[in-house]
C-alpha cells in the first residue's frame, strides 16, 4: 500500500490536498495522471452503462438539494453510524468496525455507541440559522427519484428503464482512511435500474452479472472480488436485500461496490411527502403502480484504488547490459484506461529527430492522450512511462530519417517493433 501511496504522489496520479498549508487530514487531490485515469474510469462507464443501451438515460442534478428530499428519504433521521469514544484517549471509532470492547488504539474504556449522522450540513445565503439549513448530498440516487417524473415525460422510457448519474457524494465520516478508500467527499457512479415488483430477484441478478462484466473490464480479478449478502439488520434502511462486492484491498477485504434491491421506498415517500403523484401507468395494460428499484452502485475512488492496487507489478527485468537485470515497476492498467496511451521518445535531443519526432507527437496527440519526452536516457524514460502504465512508447532514432520507421516498445511483453511512421495511426488503433 505505502509503495502504490507513493508512486501515486511521485507521478503526480494523487497526493494530499492543501498541502502547502500542512495538508488536511484524508483529503487527496486528484493530479495531472491521476485525473486522466479517473475520466477514462467514468466515461467508460457511462459508455457500457448509457450509451450503448436502449434502456438508460443519464441525469447530472445539483449537489445541494431541498432538504425535504432528505427528510423523506430517512437519511435525516436514519443515515447514521454508530460511533463509540475513547474515555481514555478521546479517539473515535465506528463501532461496526472495532472488534472487542476496548480502544484499539491505547486499550482505554469506550463509552456506549450512539448513533452519528453522516450528512454534511451546510447554510445556505448569508444568514446562518436553522431555517436556511441545507445538506450536502451523501449519495447521488436521490436525484434520479425526486426528478423521476420530468425524466420519465421527457425521455419518454418505458419500464424497464434506468437513470445513471455519475457525481459528487459528501459523508462525514467518523473514521476516514486507507487513502482514497475511505474519504468525506468523494464521487460515486449509480444506476437506479425502474422495475415492476415481481421482476425484482430477476433483475438483481441480471445486474450482478453486469457489475462483474465491468470489474472484469476494469482488469480486476475475479479470485480477488467476493460477495458478501448483507445481513438484514445490518442493511440500509431502504433495503430489501443488498450485495456488497467486497475487494482483496492491500488493508484486507472490504466493499468496492454495493448492489440493492431499494423496493418502491423511495419513489412511494417522495410521493407522499411532495404530494406530487409518481405512479407510472404502463401504456399498453394501463396497469398503475409505483415502480420498484434496483441499485448497482459503483465508488469512483474505490474503483481507482482497485485498479491501482490490481496494476502494480515489480519484476525482474534486463537491463541495456548484456546479463544483467533489475527490478523494474510496472502499472498493468487495462490499456483503454490508461492515463498516457503513448509516449513518444525521440533518441536524442537534435533538431534533426526532434522535428520528426514532434510531428509525430502532434499526429499521435490528435487521435490518444500522448506525452513527448526528450529528456534524460532513453532508460530512465522507459523507467517512468512503465510506472505511469503507459501502453506503448514510440521511439525515434537516426535510422528513422532513412528508413521512415520508428520503434515501438510494448509496456507488458517489452517486445519491440519497427512500424512506417506512415502506418503507425492505424496500427496503434489496432492495437487499442
Ligand atoms: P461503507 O460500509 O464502506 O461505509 P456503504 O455501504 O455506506 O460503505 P454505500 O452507501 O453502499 O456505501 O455507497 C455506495 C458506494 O459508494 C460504495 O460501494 C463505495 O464504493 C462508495 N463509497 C461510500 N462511502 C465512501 C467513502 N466514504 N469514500 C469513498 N467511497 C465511498
Amino acid at each position: 500500500m505505502e509503495k502504490i501511496v507513493s508512486l501515486c504522489k511521485r507521478r503526480g496520479f494523487i497526493f494530499p490536498g492543501s498541502e502547502i498549508y500542512g495538508g488536511m487530514a484524508n483529503s487527496w487531490d486528484y493530479g495531472p495522471l491521476g485525473v486522466e485515469l479517473k475520466n477514462n474510469i467514468k466515461q467508460a462507464w457511462w459508455k457500457k452503462f448509457v450509451q450503448e443501451r436502449g434502456d438508460m438515460v443519464g441525469l447530472d442534478a445539483t449537489l445541494v438539494m431541498n432538504p425535504k428530499v432528505w427528510e423523506a428519504s430517512g437519511h435525516l433521521k436514519n443515515f447514521t453510524d454508530p460511533l463509540v469514544e475513547c474515555k481514555k484517549c478521546h479517539n473515535r471509532f465506528r463501532a461496526d468496525h472495532i472488534e472487542g470492547k476496548t480502544c484499539p488504539d491505547c486499550g482505554g474504556e469506550l463509552t456506549t455507541a450512539k448513533q452519528f449522522n453522516l450528512m454534511f450540513k451546510t447554510f445556505i445565503g448569508p444568514a446562518e440559522e436553522s431555517a436556511n439549513v441545507a445538506y450536502f448530498r451523501p449519495e447521488t440516487a436521490q436525484a434520479m427519484f425526486v426528478d423521476f417524473r420530468q425524466v420519465l415525460e421527457t425521455s419518454r422510457k418505458r419500464i424497464p428503464f434506468g437513470i445513471a448519474q455519475i457525481g459528487k457524494a459528501f459523508r462525514n465520516e467518523i473514521t476516514p482512511g486507507n487513502f482514497i478508500f475511505r474519504t468525506r467527499e468523494f464521487e460515486q457512479m449509480e444506476i437506479e435500474y425502474f422495475i415492476k415488483e415481481n421482476d425484482w430477484e430477476k433483475s438483481f441478478e441480471y445486474w450482478l452479472g453486469e457489475m462483474y462484466d465491468w470489474m472484469n473490464f476494469l482488469g480486476l480479478k475475479k479470485d480477488h472480488l467476493h460477495d458478501m449478502e448483507v445481513p438484514e439488520k445490518e442493511r440500509a434502511h431502504y433495503s430489501k436485500r443488498t450485495i456488497d462486492i467486497e475487494y482483496d484491498f492491500l488493508f484486507g477485504k472490504d466493499e468496492l461496490y454495493g448492489l440493492a434491491y431499494r423496493t418502491n421506498f423511495d419513489l412511494k415517500n417522495h410521493s407522499t411527502s411532495s404530494g406530487v403523484d409518481l405512479v407510472y401507468t404502463d401504456p399498453e395494460s394501463g396497469e398503475k403502480y409505483i415502480p420498484h428499484v434496483i441499485e448497482p452502485t459503483f465508488g469512483v475512488d474505490r474503483s481507482v484504488l482497485a485498479v491501482l492496487t490490481e496494476a502494480y507489478c515489480e519484476e525482474e527485468a534486463p537491463t541495456t547490459k548484456e546479463g544483467e537485470t533489475e527490478i523494474r515497476v510496472v502499472l498493468k492498467i487495462p490499456k483503454h484506461i490508461a492515463p498516457i496511451k503513448v509516449a513518444i521518445l525521440p533518441l536524442s535531443k537534435k533538431e534533426e529527430l526532434s522535428n520528426v519526432a514532434k510531428e509525430i507527437y502532434k499526429e499521435v496527440s490528435r487521435n490518444f492522450f500522448a506525452e513527448y519526452d526528450e529528456t534524460q536516457s532513453i532508460g530512465k524514460r522507459y523507467r517512468r512511462q512503465d510506472e505511469i502504465g503507459t501502453p506503448y512508447c514510440v521511439t525515434i532514432d537516426f535510422d528513422s530519417l532513412e528508413d521512415k520507421k520508428v520503434t515501438v516498445r510494448d509496456r507488458d511483453t517489452m517486445e519491440q517493433e519497427r512500424i512506417e511512421i506512415s502506418e503507425l495511426i492505424n496500427y496503434l488503433k489496432n492495437k487499442f
